[in-house]
């Protein structure tokens, strides 16, 4: 299964913001965003400083979203073929579709630092769905099911510690009930629009790109 292996910090740096993709360390001084917030590359400081074409910002907006999700282009546009044949708002059922990954969903209800932690536990067969067990990241919850940790003594107390300290910094979505004694984790309802405000996300500019 492909997936992106550069370097991580550089995407929030080209996205000109935070897309928190290291778990612990983006709320340290040590974020590289923080310390050089402007694109990478020789250019980089005057790059931030042109203004953008409309295509330049509607590129940006979807590159953004891919990566704070951690989907690579293909996966992305099936996302939206999808989202686009699909009785709604495109923008929204698009976000709803990214925010109901099962990878998504360990990393919002806070069983792991960051999305990429959140999908090496998927890989690693670590997530039960409904008492089966699924590895496949980008597998797509449903309303009721219901989510566990299951792996060997050792693991489960870290993720378990971990976890004691990540509900602090962010509190499981409303549409998510966990339980992080147990490690589990029941799809209350699925994600509305407003369910999804961590980083600031103009859909519509996707929409359009991919209308053209
Ligand atoms: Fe982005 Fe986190 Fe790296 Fe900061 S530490 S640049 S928020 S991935």
């Amino acid at each position: 299964m492909a997936r992106y292996t550069g370097a991580t910090c550089k995407l929030c740096r080209r996205e000109g913001m935070k897309l928190f993709l290291k778990g612990n360390r983006c709320a340290t001084a040590k974020c590289a965003f923080e310390r050089r917030s402007y694109s990478p590359g020789q250019h980089g400081n005057s790059r931030m400083r042109t203004k953008s074409s409309n295509y330049g910002l509607q590129l940006r907006e979807k590159q953004k979203v891919k990566r704070t999700y951690g989907v690579l282009e293909k996966q992305f546009r099936n996302y939206f073929v999808k989202a686009a044949k699909t009785k709604g708002i495109t923008g929204t059922i698009l976000l709803q579709m990214l925010e109901q990954r099962l990878d998504n969903v360990i990393y919002r209800s806070a069983f792991a630092p960051s999305r990429a932690a959140a999908r090496q536990m998927v890989l690693h067969g670590f997530v039960l769905v409904n008492g089966r067990r699924v590895n496949i990241p980008s597998y797509q919850i449903k309303e009721g099911d219901e989510i566990g940790i299951k792996a060997k003594e050792k693991q489960i107390t870290m993720v378990r510690e971990q976890s004691e300290e990540l509900i602090k910094q962010r509190p499981a979505p409303v549409w998510l009930t966990a339980d992080h004694k147990e490690l589990m984790v029941k799809v209350a309802a699925l994600p509305s629009r407003d369910d999804i405000q961590d980083i600031p996300i103009q859909e519509q500019l996707i929409v359009e790109l991919y209308s053209k």
